[in-house]
């Protein structure tokens, strides 16, 4: 019997082919080492995986005297896995290997033309174009994640009180279903935040690194995602609630019906509505003589602003920072991260926000002795969702 990896049993199986993945090669010792069971279980199962063609040898360690060992590698193209980003500008999909290589991705731009169901037409068009082109069989395509914007329901696929997307329906029918008929594989839903955090952790090499990052996005509002132990968190489906942290007891009249939250303060609304404010009053900028109807200012017009240093549009994005700071303090103090990334528009376009963020948490951080914490640019940013993603349906088939 060949074994098969949507087996979810065998734990043994799993657990070399783990070690192996994230280790990028091992020898048979160094497995032993690693598993501590009796070297003949071990033996047998090291063959399993190479019958059913999940690893390959890949040559000859260093020798320690005596004859060397084999060194094994994950047959990283024996099964594929395709990742979905439904955010409310844009979607796309990522087709990844074995080794969460990106084999082929693209993108679509979401607009008011468009139904959700026609999307999720174009998406599922888009998955058969890729299985097609790299002539994928159905044995080996293990199944699809979804990273979207919560709240969701994981177990039914289901929006729950989709917000802002460009048209209205999102919430009427279970996403994952669509995939589920269409490709016949499992599939999974999960917030985008969680995806981009794990992808991160994965891709962008941190998981050699740290065991507890804290993620956050900042764009049209904020998005949190926090893995700890190596284990991402799950428990909360509201990616967006750290945004609604209050910051200022006083502060600005949130959509939540709360005042002061964290997202009024830095988002990408917020900025825009900042700057018209303070043009409005009378304040000089490069984007008053750009907008004859200040009224029509965008977020496209503030980041040429930005690259151009206006001092107005760097000024509100300083102030920006002290609150994402501050609310970013408050959060390390709770769950003491070891790693701290920042992605998202206000980041990618300002390294003044990244900086000054920085410094502010930094400043108001409770520190135990011995305790420390690094905050870092995200490194995969907007393929990151959809690579979370895909990447979470193998650990489904590895972790349970
Ligand atoms: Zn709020």
């Amino acid at each position: 019997m060949i074994w098969n990896i949507r087996n979810k049993k065998d734990a043994t199986l799993k657990t070399i082919f783990r070690l192996i993945r994230d280790n990028r090669e091992m020898t048979r010792s160094s497995l032993s080492d690693a598993m501590k069971i009796k070297p003949s279980t071990l033996s047998r199962a090291v063959d399993q995986l190479l019958q059913a063609g999940f690893i390959k040898e890949k040559g000859q360690a260093g020798s320690t005297g005596g004859r060397r060992p084999t060194l094994y590698e994950i047959e990283k193209n024996a099964g594929y896995m395709v990742g979905i980003d439904i955010s409310r500008t844009y979607c796309s999909i990522v087709l990844v290997n074995l080794t969460n290589e990106v084999i082929e991705e693209t993108s679509y731009p979401m607009d008011t033309s468009q139904s959700p169901r026609q999307v999720i037409d174009r998406l599922i068009t888009g998955i058969h174009e890729f299985l097609q082109k790299h002539d994928i069989k159905q044995d080996q395509f293990l199944g699809i994640g979804i990273g979207t914007v919560g709240p969701i329901n994981r177990e039914t696929g289901y929006l729950l009180y989709p917000p802002h997307f460009p048209v209205p329906g999102w919430g009427d029918f279970s996403i994952s279903q669509q995939f589920e008929d269409a490709f016949h594989v499992p599939v999974f839903m999960e917030n985008g935040a969680n995806t981009a955090a794990w992808a991160e952790f994965h891709r962008g090499g941190l998981n050699r690194e740290f065991r507890n990052i804290a993620y956050t996005h900042i764009g049209i509002g904020i998005r949190c995602g926090i893995i700890s132990e190596g284990r991402l968190v799950q428990g909360n489906n509201q990616e967006d609630a750290f945004g609604h942290t209050v910051v200022d007891i006083d502060g600005n009249p949130c959509s939540c019906g709360n005042y002061g939250c964290l997202e009024t303060y830095c988002s990408i609304p917020s900025v825009v509505n900042a700057i018209k404010r303070e043009i409005k009053k009378g304040r000089d900028s490069l984007l008053a003589e750009l907008k004859p109807n200040i009224d029509n200012l965008t977020w496209e017009d503030v980041m040429k602003g930005l690259t151009r240093r206006d001092p107005l549009c760097d000024e509100v994005i300083q102030n920006s920072a002290l609150y994402f700071g501050t609310g970013l303090a408050n959060l390390i103090n709770a769950l003491h991260p070891e790693v701290v990334i920042l992605g998202g528009p206000l980041v990618q376009y300002s390294r003044t926000f990244f900086e000054q963020t920085r410094r502010t948490a930094e400043k108001k951080i409770y520190r135990a002795p011995g305790y420390d914490v690094t905050f870092r640019i995200a490194s995969l940013e907007k393929r990151s969702i959809a690579l979370g993603a895909a990447i979470l349906v193998l650990d489904h088939y590895l972790y349970r």
